[in-house]
């Protein structure tokens, strides 16, 4: 093991570290990235959104990631006591990519990673980053599987850790999420559903009957296979005993929908458990490093939009370090966090709205205006940057006034 001088150190190499990775190498600069687990691991966050696709484009991984196989998604559908509504990505009113992927993220993490390195990119599987010194040119301690340690010396970091939020926590930069703690149990089944007028295209998103920020996902995948997972307050999940596979299937049998469409199901993968995933911090970028994805804020799972922000804070923050490293001075708050933080709080206007009820009153309402609901799609569709759209530039303020409309009985 010797030590190294890179222009770039990424850690991790989930999807925003291999589209930083690829991106950076694209315009010529030494890029490494270190990876403390062997690909395919296990990662949740298995819903993408169209918006995404075109960072996959950017970084000439479309064509691997059509070719792969994974089930095709063109839309999300909302449950709740018999109402059914759709949102069909088509018909949304930002321009862009309106189809995607429902992606097994095991395989799906390894074909980013492996086109990368097809791409020249150079990735160390099983080495850890233990620590950063930032005294001056960022140096980062790599351990690999033998214990051996090694420094890296790069002229910039980007933090790709995921949950494992290794700058957040070696820097002290962790602040507590805005959002109360909640926790999730998932797993994948062989679901053996039907129901042919079930649409194995779209993410299924339903509402617990009794508690309205309970909810579900089922994400049908390829082969007869769905995620399945429910998302809960804690003291909401209390009356649940047994296994956490006896939980889920207890609270999964409360959803009478969801209970007739799984009856032949069977679960083929131990059940898993997060809690309190949602995270925050002080100062997302500096000079010497950047935070993408889930390194930097996670907000919530309910609307798929993790791998759409791990993407695009990785392309923002690759067209900064690129100028940086060309002699350009760059004001990373105004340049990447200011920006990157416009479409996260879009995100967030929306989930804090769906908790509180608000936003599931909207999704519901059958009589929606079609402009309107067309800027809602495009949100949903991932498309939270897009400044010409109202319900981006101005989200609350629009939220609540169409909330209005849709809670009015004499419009209804
Ligand atoms: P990750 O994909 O987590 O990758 C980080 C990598 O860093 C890992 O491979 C890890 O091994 C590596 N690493 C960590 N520490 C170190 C270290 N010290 N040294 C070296 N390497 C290290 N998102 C969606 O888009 N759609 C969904 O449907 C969805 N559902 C979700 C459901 C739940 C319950 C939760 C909690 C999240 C969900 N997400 C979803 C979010 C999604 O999981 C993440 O946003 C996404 O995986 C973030 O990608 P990333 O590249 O930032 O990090």
């Amino acid at each position: 093991v010797s030590n190294m001088d890179v222009d770039v150190a990424i850690i991790g190499a989930g999807p925003s570290g291999a589209i930083a990775a690829s991106l950076l190498r694209q315009q010529g600069h030494q890029v490494i990235v270190i990876e403390k687990q062997h690909f395919p691991r296990f990662s949740i966050g298995e819903s993408l959104l169209p918006c995404c696709m075109q960072f996959l484009e950017q970084a000439g991984m479309l064509e691997a990631v059509n070719q792969a196989g994974f089930q095709f998604k063109n839309g999300a559908a909302f449950r709740h006591q018999g109402r059914y509504t759709t949102f069909d990505f088509n018909d949304k009113f930002t321009p862009g990519p309106s189809t995607t992927f429902q992606v097994q993220r095991a395989d799906f993490d390894k074909l980013l990673a492996d086109t990368a390195i097809g791409q020249g990119v150079d990735i160390r599987f099983g080495h850890r980053v233990d620590n950063i010194d930032l005294t001056e040119n960022p140096r980062l301690t790599v351990t690999n599987e033998q214990g051996q340690q090694y420094q890296v010396n790069a002229k910039f970091v980007l933090d790709a850790s995921g949950f494992g939020r290794v700058l957040p926590r070696l820097l002290n930069l962790e602040q507590p999420s805005n959002l109360p703690p909640r926790s999730a149990i998932f797993t994948h089944i062989e679901d053996n559903i039907s129901d042919p007028s079930f649409d194995r295209n779209k993410i299924l998103i339903s509402v617990h009957p009794k508690h309205k920020d309970i909810w579900y996902w089922l994400i049908p995948f390829n082969h007869n296979r769905c995620s399945i997972g429910v998302v809960a307050e804690p003291h909401l999940l209390q009356h649940l005993s047994g296994t956490l596979e006896q939980q889920l299937l207890a609270i999964v049998n409360e959803e009478p929908e969801l209970q007739r469409l799984l009856a032949n199901a069977n679960i083929v993968q131990p059940c898993a458990t997060l809690k309190g995933y949602s995270a925050n911090v002080t100062t997302l970028a500096t000079n010497k490093f950047a935070l993408l994805g889930n390194a930097g804020e996670f907000l919530d799972p309910v609307f798929s939009s993790g791998v759409t922000i791990a993407m695009q804070s990785a392309s923002m923050a690759v067209a900064s370090v690129n100028k940086q490293l060309n002699g350009q001075t760059v004001d990373w708050n105004t340049e990447y966090t200011e920006p990157l933080m416009q479409g996260v709080n879009t995100f967030r206007t929306y989930v804090q709205a769906w908790y509180d009820g608000r936003f599931q009153d909207v999704i519901f309402y059958q009589q929606a205006n079609s402009k309107i609901k067309q800027m809602i799609c495009s949100i949903l569709a991932g498309y939270a940057w897009d400044m010409s759209n109202p319900f981006v530039k101005e989200s609350e303020r629009r939220l609540n006034t169409i909330v209005e409309l849709c809670q009015e009985p004499n419009i209804a």
